[in-house]
């Protein structure tokens, strides 16, 4: 359905971006943070940490250039994970054991958070917490108790606010999500509000305009007959003004949904195209299927026994009807010819008495 791959889309669009400027800031300020400590290291002649941080800026800039070449954000939030979760792990071993710097181990659980998802990152975050506790307690040993509560309450608070980072996000993306789908059901009443007739429901004349000339290059294209008939209702203004446009109105509706249960195989389109006059396109009968299709329907009208007074037809509402055929692909008019055929063929059925159908 079209509504769930907007929906998707929006949120896929969503995700990948904030990733993408995510990781691309974190690598940027990853580079500049470990240039830094290397420049610090390297006047204080600490030449291990010197070497460490120029691989830490080097690896950093790596995953940012990828970044930036091959805008794979998923690779991209793995490579920086692995990142993160060697430098941290690397951290464990070298603080000082009675420094509050270990704190800078929840950039981990962090980044798992804001890369992965709640989900994911409540589980990479429970486990790296395990190993970074089981690293900082048993591997180094002697570590106070309060700097290990101390790390816990921090990675709790990571949680908590990521969780309602994360729960924002949704909130907010759902609204767009209604947004759109709400702009998409408008959109489609508009399309069939811009195809229809108002008063009958039926195709409308603009609908016509777009259907007839696709139409008859159909049938031209699988060498089948095509019919198009115009019907106009008889004596329809004398029936106004006996009767009041409103009533007028109702006859137009009653004759309407005659053509619409007359004609519902497939291939058949009735059209309102202005006025009491209908349009009707059938595809793949016959001549002789055509005009009795066409006879069945000044009958079904003429027995829906809509009253009318001083008519000199019928003393029920009756039409008349102007056909005229495609019968093979080599028959070359265009969409005017037919429609003027079809027209001047009503008017012979006017002529002759009405109530009838002339074809040509
Ligand atoms: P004919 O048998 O020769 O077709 O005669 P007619 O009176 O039907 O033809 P004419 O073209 O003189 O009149 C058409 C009338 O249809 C005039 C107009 O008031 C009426 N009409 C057109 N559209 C509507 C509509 O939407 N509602 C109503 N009630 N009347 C309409
Ligand atoms: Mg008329
Ligand atoms: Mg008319």
């Amino acid at each position: 359905m079209k509504t769930t791959n907007s929906k998707e889309r929006l949120s896929y669009i969503r995700k990948s971006l904030m990733q993408y400027r995510f990781i691309s800031i974190t690598t940027v300020v990853a580079v500049i943070v470990t240039t830094f400590m290397a420049v610090y290291s390297y006047i204080s002649r600490s030449m291990p940490d010197f070497y460490s941080n120029i691989v830490y800026a080097v690896l950093a800039a790596a995953i940012h250039v990828d970044l930036k070449k091959n805008s794979n954000e998923k690779r991209s939030s793995i490579l920086l994970l692995i990142y993160f979760l060697i430098v941290e792990i690397v951290l464990v071993f070298r603080l000082n054991p009675e420094s509050l710097g270990h704190v800078i181990l929840i950039i981990f659980p962090l980044l798992a958070y804001i890369l992965t998802g709640r989900n994911r990152g409540l589980i990479l975050s429970s486990l790296y917490s395990i190993g970074i506790l089981f690293l900082l307690g048993v591997v180094r040993g002697g570590l106070p108790v309060w700097s290990i509560v101390l790390f816990l309450i921090a990675s709790i608070i990571v949680s908590v606010i990521c969780s309602v980072y994360e729960s924002t996000g949704e909130m907010v993306i759902s609204e767009l999500e209604k947004t759109v789908t709400e702009l998409e059901e408008q959109k489609q009443k508009i399309a069939e509000i811009a195809i229809h007739d108002e008063l009958t429901g039926l195709y409308n004349r603009r609908w016509f305009n777009e259907q007839f000339p696709k139409e008859i290059q159909r049938c031209r294209r699988q060498n089948i007959p095509m019919g198009f008939f115009i019907l106009d209702v008889d004596y329809f203004k004398q029936y106004n003004d006996n009767n009041g446009h409103l009533a007028g109105d109702h006859a137009l509706q009653k004759v309407s949904a005659i053509l619409q249960l007359e004609l519902r195989r497939g291939g058949d389109m009735v059209f309102r195209l202005g006025g009491e006059e209908f349009g009707g396109i059938i595809a793949g009968d016959s001549r002789e299927q055509l005009i009795r299709t066409c006879q069945r329907l000044c009958l079904a009208i003429e027995e829906a026994k809509i009253p009318r007074k001083y008519s000199e037809v019928s003393q029920f509402l009756t039409a008349s009807i102007g056909l005229t055929i495609l019968e093979s692909s080599e028959d070359n008019r265009t969409e005017d010819d037919l429609y003027l055929a079809a027209d001047e063929e009503l008017y012979r059925a006017k002529d002759s008495g009405r109530n009838r159908v002339s074809v040509d």
